[in-house]
């Protein structure tokens, strides 16, 4: 099956953040369920940092949904200061380090060749931690300039931009970028008829 996930966001939290979209003019929720996160994750590359899935009842599942959920829309609030430079309210920084205490994780040390790597891993029921974390990435992000939003008002989604000189502005070039443009195009013809 093709996934219906987006990653163009160069960075984990923004691919979090990119599963709600707006397709075909309509807003459109990716992550609607427990089993929706679990595919997000898998994709991603994290399940294996999550501990303990088989063993989650349908109402933790549910918990685990909607904690994610919420994590989401907290990342959102913060996003528009984010890419707009302003500052970070303490409040909103409060509400993420209560969420951060209550769904710990622990560092899972792994034989890697010679050396040894050491990653967070999460028991399932706390698979809010991780997303947590993914946030924490973003918001300690060495450059938020670079944090931004698809230059197309139509289109939600965001990027945290790597190019050489800075000037990426579309979350996809053909999708978005070409569709401005052609958009601009039109108006422009439209307009020199009219005059
Ligand atoms: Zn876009």
């Amino acid at each position: 099956m093709e996934s219906s996930f987006i990653w163009l966001g160069n960075h984990a939290a923004l691919d979090f953040m990119n599963t709600k979209l707006i397709r075909k003019g309509r807003l459109c929720d990716l992550l609607r369920s427990f089993e929706d996160v679990e595919a997000w994750l898998k994709e991603a590359g994290f399940l294996h940092r999550i501990e303990g899935l088989d063993e989650l009842n349908d109402s933790e599942k549910d918990a685990v949904h909607g904690e994610t959920l919420e994590v989401r829309s907290l990342l959102e609030r913060a996003l528009p200061h984010l890419t707009e430079g302003e500052r970070i309210e303490p409040a909103w920084t409060e509400e993420i380090n209560r969420l951060l205490r209550t769904r710990p994780g622990f560092i899972y040390l792994q034989p890697d060749g010679k050396s040894v790597r050491a990653e967070m891993h999460y028991p399932a029921r706390n698979i809010a931690g991780l997303f947590l974390e993914l946030a924490t990435g973003l918001l300690t992000a060495p450059d938020p300039g670079k944090i931004k939003k698809c230059s197309n008002t139509k289109c939600i989604l965001h990027f945290y931009d790597n190019s050489r000189n800075g000037s990426r502005r579309w979350c996809d070039v053909s999708q978005c970028g070409n569709r401005v443009k052609v958009n601009l195009h039109y108006h422009r013809k439209k307009a020199a008829k009219r005059d």
